[in-house]
């Protein structure tokens, strides 16, 4: 079993189809796939072609808040056409959107005109500020995306505009109603202290939260090695994926992730009793 729990499609702010995906995952000797995009099931309800030789796992992945910081929560194996999901999800594509007018308004006063244009012509569902750092590079403004973070997008950036985004106990509740399973996103990208990072895995669990991912594209050893204790210590189960978004980011490669160790390997979310592939 090679599972890959976490990735994005065009329909947030990956760069490729559900169907390349699939392609891809199957090359790449992936056995069970979750498209997992930001805010939006968009790549779960529109029929796939190629996806016959590898098991699906319905997946979203929602932004939300706890304690002032942006926390990203995936959900695996949700039945994604209930109904407290999809008003969530609307929501926050409802603030996706909000949020982007505000960016366009801050860039139109720096003399930087057309992001609306810009992203009107994408199949995106759910807008991110990756959107915004690829209409400022495409249209000559940066150099890179790193630095359209830098200047314009983070938040000392000339556009930046503050999240809105619901809270993490509200995320996980409405996962586990649409049955699905609750897994806190790469834990080691927050900008948190080792004792913040530890409040946020024993306070994710007291809210009812079920996994943790403990192995991602970026993520280091001793980190990896901390998440696997934190879980074995909470009695979480722990989650895999590479967050793949795009092919020119090589070193994410679908089904590119680091093992997890034998012993935590046997709380392993694909035993949890909610899991099932679609
Ligand atoms: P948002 O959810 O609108 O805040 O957008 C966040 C997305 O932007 C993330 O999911 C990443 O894909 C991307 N992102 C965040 N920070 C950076 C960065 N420094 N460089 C490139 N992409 C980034
Ligand atoms: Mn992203
Ligand atoms: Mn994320
Ligand atoms: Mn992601």
């Amino acid at each position: 079993m090679k599972p890959d729990l976490h990735c994005h499609s065009y329909y947030s702010d990956g760069a490729h189809s559900p169907d390349f995906l699939c392609r891809r995952a199957i090359e790449n000797g992936v056995t069970h796939l979750a498209i997992t995009d930001h805010d939006c099931i968009e790549a779960l309800i529109k029929p796939m072609d190629d996806c016959y030789e590898i098991q699906i796992i319905t997946g979203v992945e929602i932004s939300c808040e706890w304690e002032t910081q942006e926390i990203h929560l995936v959900g695996l194996c949700i039945e994604h056409e209930n109904s407290q999901l999809i008003s969530l999800l609307k929501q926050q594509q409802r603030a996706r959107y909000s949020r982007m007018q505000a960016m366009d308004e801050l860039l139109v006063k720096n003399g930087i005109n057309g992001l609306q244009d810009y992203l009107n012509r994408l199949p995106c569902k759910a807008f991110t500020r990756s959107h915004v750092a690829d209409f400022l590079l495409s249209s000559g403004k940066v150099k890179n995306k790193q630095k359209a973070f830098k200047q314009f997008l983070g938040k000392r950036g000339k556009a930046y505009v503050p999240f809105q985004w619901q809270s993490m106990v509200r995320a996980i509740k409405t996962v586990q109603a649409a049955s699905g399973i609750a897994v806190i996103a790469h834990p080691g990208r927050y900008p948190l202290s080792r004792l913040k990072l530890e409040l946020l895995i024993n306070q994710f669990k007291q809210m009812g939260g079920d996994a943790i991912e403990v192995s991602y594209g970026s993520v280091q050893p001793k980190m990896q090695k901390k998440l696997e204790n934190l879980a074995e210590k909470h009695s979480l189960y722990v989650s895999v994926g590479s967050d793949f978004h795009n092919v020119e980011a090589h070193w994410t490669d679908i089904g590119k992730y680091p093992q997890v160790s034998s012993s935590s390997i046997k709380n392993a979310i694909w035993n949890h009793p909610r899991w099932h592939p679609l």
